[in-house]
């Protein structure tokens, strides 16, 4: 049976792609390539050792989206495929609503056509805003997000959500905490694409020497170090956590399955222990320099995992330092790739 995996040559989508063929399934990426390279393909093909179906092609053209469906039998989707800059959300509004929803309605049209169940979204612990209780489990109230790339995810999961209901389908709404790291081959990672806007980029970037020092965005805030709070889950316990959620909804009959999962390690990190963790672990220094807080930015966010492990027997297995030593490698592997 196949699966669409669309943004499949993205950074959660390449990582979950090679979980995939890992298992067996057979994988059918869509990908326009806005936000990744075709030597993300051959290196899942050179981890895997098999070869998924590609196609790069912009999901809005539903007339070509029709076609990979006609030619493969699709039982599963799992959708990745979403622009994903918080900052240039707030620029570019129409475009993201216009990226994020059409590409999701045009791949739940195909399903709701041809009977097909089985959608695994990517969303986000954006959904819950500050949340007033720590963990945050998926009963958490959710805030309307502070940012249209937050809002599109909200809204993509609602759209589903009815899809499901309306149609008696199966579907995952996956909430991600923080995904950090690169696949252990130090060949599969986050591409840099200007200016990382995300802490641990940021801080491979700084210490490879690309840019001068950190910025921390702030030590005023009511944590233990006064930093900010966040759950740092690796990328590719992530990745495996949707090959659970796809094979739980796979395993299960006919009946509507609405699930939502919270993906985090369960703990909280500051940004002054990432710094610290990954100075260690790679035996590198890291300069930074304390800067005023920015704008939206939250205090403390980690996750309650105990649904996810209790229904998809899953939870997160690497430690920080071992995630974080992944990042370094993915720095070299692309060092050596410029050269
Ligand atoms: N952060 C920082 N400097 C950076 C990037 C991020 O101090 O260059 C901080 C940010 O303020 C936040 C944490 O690191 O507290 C995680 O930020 P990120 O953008 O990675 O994730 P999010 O804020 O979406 O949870």
């Amino acid at each position: 049976m196949a699966v669409l995996v669309t943004g499949g040559l993205g950074y959660i989508g390449s990582h979950t792609v090679v979980e995939l063929l890992n298992d067996g399934f057979e994988v059918v990426i869509v990908d326009d390539l806005s936000n990744s390279e075709r030597f993300i393909l051959k290196n899942i093909e050179e981890i895997t050792g098999k070869k998924p179906f590609f196609y790069p092609f912009d999901l809005r053209r539903r007339e070509l989206l029709t076609q990979v469906f006609d030619a493969h039998k699709i039982e599963g989707c799992i959708n990745f495929a979403a622009s994903k800059a918080v900052g240039e959300s707030q620029l570019k509004p129409v475009d993201y609503y216009e990226n994020n929803l059409f590409t999701l309605i045009n791949i739940l049209q195909e399903f709701k056509e041809r009977g097909i169940s089985n959608f695994i979204f990517s969303s986000s612990c954006t959904v819950y805003g500050q949340a007033e209780k720590m963990p945050i489990d998926e009963n958490a109230p959710l805030k309307i997000p502070e940012s249209v790339y937050g809002k599109t995810k909200q809204m993509g999961e609602e759209i589903i959500t009815d899809f499901a209901k309306a149609y008696g389908r199966k579907i995952s709404l996956l909430r991600y905490f923080n995904p950090i790291g690169a696949h252990p081959s130090g060949k599969l990672g986050e591409l840099p694409m200007g200016i990382p806007n995300n802490l641990v980029p940021y801080v491979m970037q700084t210490a490879a020497g690309i840019r001068e020092r950190l910025n921390i965005w702030g030590d005023d805030y009511d944590t233990e170090d006064g930093t900010p709070v966040r759950d740092y889950i690796y990328v590719v316990d992530l990745a495996k956590a949707h090959v659970s959620a796809l094979k739980k909804l796979m395993q299960i009959g006919d009946e509507t399955i609405i699930d939502i999962f919270n993906l985090g390690t369960g703990k909280g990190v500051s940004v002054l222990e990432v710094v610290k963790a990954f100075e260690i672990a790679n035996d590198v220094k890291v300069p930074y320099q304390i800067c005023a807080r920015r704008e939206g930015d939250i205090t403390v966010a980690y996750a309650n995992v105990d649904k996810a492990e209790k229904e998809l027997h899953w939870k997160s297995e690497t430690s920080l330092e071992e995630s974080l030593k992944t990042v370094w490698k993915w720095q070299l592997y692309l060092d050596s790739q410029t050269v």
